[in-house]
């Protein structure tokens, strides 16, 4: 089966765990699983794969890019190899014909649902450094495995806990991103507060295409950024605030 079949199949199957979510679970279930996905959402997607394999804005240990890695399973958005490639090709080619997910050239549904990765080609010199590295490796490599192994495990402690603790950050990723990349881009790279409430700091999206190799997406201090000031707490800035613009 082809990968992002397999992504798309993981959607339909979280988009059904809506039914045993609102006939069994509590209102603190869906507070409990919106928390988990700002911190998978902090850590794993806008701090790992954006801002740390996509733009390198700053340095972490070993053990923490395979946290990372790990947190990033429960965002159902495939693996960091991959997007981070998707990613850098986006900013070369934003809003042209080679950008993977323009849905100014693939439709603004294909793009939404995820179902542009059918024919994405990526260029070589996108992946080549992505691929030296054996922890992205390891989780290409394992990805779907490890997503089934979360799924059963989950469910034989609880079946809610599956549903709120795998497919419901899924399905707040799977939103929260495919709401970015409409309004991200809906007048070139735009700024947008409705797409950054899922995306923790990802939606002052026209700041990020200005200053891609900063690890600040919000740029003035009431656009909301948490990515931002947990990056600014725990770690060594690769390239200082707000520093000159790199891909
Ligand atoms: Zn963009
Ligand atoms: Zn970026």
């Amino acid at each position: 089966m082809h990968n992002t079949t397999k992504l798309i199949t993981n959607h339909i199957f979280c988009h059904l765990m809506l039914i045993p979510a609102f006939m069994y679970g509590a209102w603190w279930m869906f507070l409990a699983a919106f928390m988990w996905w700002q911190v998978i959402a902090i850590i794993a997607i806008s701090g790992g794969y954006h801002r740390y394999y996509s733009h390198k804005t700053y340095k972490c240990s070993r053990w923490y890019q395979v946290l990372m890695n790990a947190l990033g399973i429960f965002a159902g958005a495939g693996p960091a190899l991959t997007w981070a490639a998707v990613h850098k090709q986006h900013h070369a080619y934003s809003d042209k014909e080679l950008d993977p997910h323009s849905f100014h050239h693939k439709g603004w549904f294909a793009v939404y649902v995820n179902t542009w990765g059918y024919d994405v080609k990526i260029k070589r010199k996108f992946i080549k450094t992505l691929w030296r590295d054996d922890v992205l490796n390891w989780f290409y490599k394992y990805y779907f495995k490890l997503n089934i192994a979360i799924i059963v495990l989950f469910t034989a402690i609880d079946p809610l806990l599956m549903v709120f603790g795998y497919a419901m950050p899924v399905l707040l990723a799977f939103h929260g991103y495919g709401i970015l990349n409409i309004l991200g881009h809906r007048n070139g790279p735009s700024n947008s507060a409705i797409a950054n409430v899922l995306t923790a700091g990802e939606g002052w999206h026209a700041n990020h295409h200005a200053k891609p190799g900063s690890y600040e997406i919000g740029h003035k201090w009431w656009q909301f950024d948490p990515t931002k000031l947990y990056i600014r707490t725990f770690f060594k800035r690769e390239k200082g605030e707000l520093n000159a613009a790199k891909v």
